[in-house]
């Protein structure tokens, strides 16, 4: 998605937990936890993919997108649609997305990543121009064209 940023991926801390179990330092009991509320938002909101469940080898993994953010009000902390993120993208400055994956089968769910998108990601020049620099710097601009005009 073109105003996607801020990518944490969180496959190490899943290949640890996939270690740990091999290991038996934790349960399948204690990975196979997926609440009734995560398995309803991953039939009715989840995105299937084509990756194996890494425990049960039986079901195909299912991608949950929670969001969050001020301006999604009652909203935030919902499951949505892959196909509803970047209309949310278009029409909101920013917000944060994490994605869980599922397995209706054994109930494994792990968090896959997390990003943040909105319009804001649009307007961004540089890499490094983070929001404090941002505002200072369109500050900086205006009072510029302020001084211009006043000549
Ligand atoms: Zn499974």
């Amino acid at each position: 998605m073109r105003t996607q940023r801020q990518v944490v991926d969180y496959s190490l801390q899943k290949r640890a937990v996939l270690r740990d179990l091999l290991a038996g330092r934790v349960g399948t009991y204690d990975v196979c936890d997926a609440s009734p509320y995560l398995k309803n938002a991953a039939r009715f909101h989840g995105e299937p993919t084509d990756e194996r469940c890494p425990i049960c080898r039986s079901e195909n993994l299912t991608h949950v997108h929670y969001i969050y953010g001020d301006e999604l009000k009652q909203s935030a902390g919902q499951a949505r649609t892959l196909a509803e993120l970047p209309v949310l993208a278009m029409t909101l400055r920013e917000f944060q997305v994490f994605v869980v994956e599922v397995c209706l089968g054994c109930d494994w769910n792990h968090l896959v990543e997390q990003y943040l998108l909105g319009r804001d990601g649009l307007a961004e020049e540089g890499p490094e121009q983070g929001a404090v620099g941002g505002v200072a710097a369109a500050g900086a601009r205006t009072g510029r064209r302020r001084r211009e005009a006043q000549r």
